[in-house]
């Protein structure tokens, strides 16, 4: 647990690193994304004016699917720039920022992870991966990059 004591900030900000396990994240068993290590932080916490700031870095490793291709990848999700203000009420003495950290966490989730920017996936006629082999389908409409043998058919040798 993350938490900071409203006293020790009082005095001086307060630095903490470290890690947390990864049911940190709390990702449901059928999640698309799932952990693959630690959750690693490195934080500092100041009093400023009705409560406490917040920043730094989180990291932690998970793995996924590519929405291309279809293969297990794995990669690092990471929110290098966190602010996170957080009120502090009168009797206030400890704050608890595991909730509110773990959601600045995620919002760095990609929308459509990818195993690189430029994976070409599937062929969606013979299911071919073409990242590996180029085939001689006719994908129609696809968008996906031409062959570079087409230019070929149209040669007569
Ligand atoms: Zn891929
Ligand atoms: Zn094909």
């Amino acid at each position: 647990m993350i938490s900071f004591s409203v006293s020790a900030l009082e005095k001086a900000p307060v630095h903490r690193h470290g890690t947390l396990p990864e049911e940190f994240l709390d990702l449901a068993p059928d999640d698309l994304f799932q952990t693959a290590g630690e959750v690693d932080y490195d934080l500092n916490a100041a009093l400023v004016s009705g409560g406490v700031l917040i920043s730094g870095r989180m990291s932690v490793p998970l793995k996924s699917t590519c929405g291309r291709c279809l293969k297990e990848m794995q990669f690092t999700l990471a929110a290098e720039k966190l602010h996170l203000f957080m009120e502090i009420t009168d009797a206030m003495e400890i704050v608890e920022a595991d909730e509110e950290l773990r959601a600045e966490l995620l919002l760095n989730l990609p929308m459509n992870p990818l195993c690189r920017p430029d994976c070409r996936g599937l062929c969606p006629e013979c299911g071919c991966d073409l990242n590996e082999k180029i085939c001689r389908c006719e994908t129609g409409s696809s968008t996906l990059q031409e062959s570079p043998w087409s230019a070929l058919d149209g040669l007569d040798l």
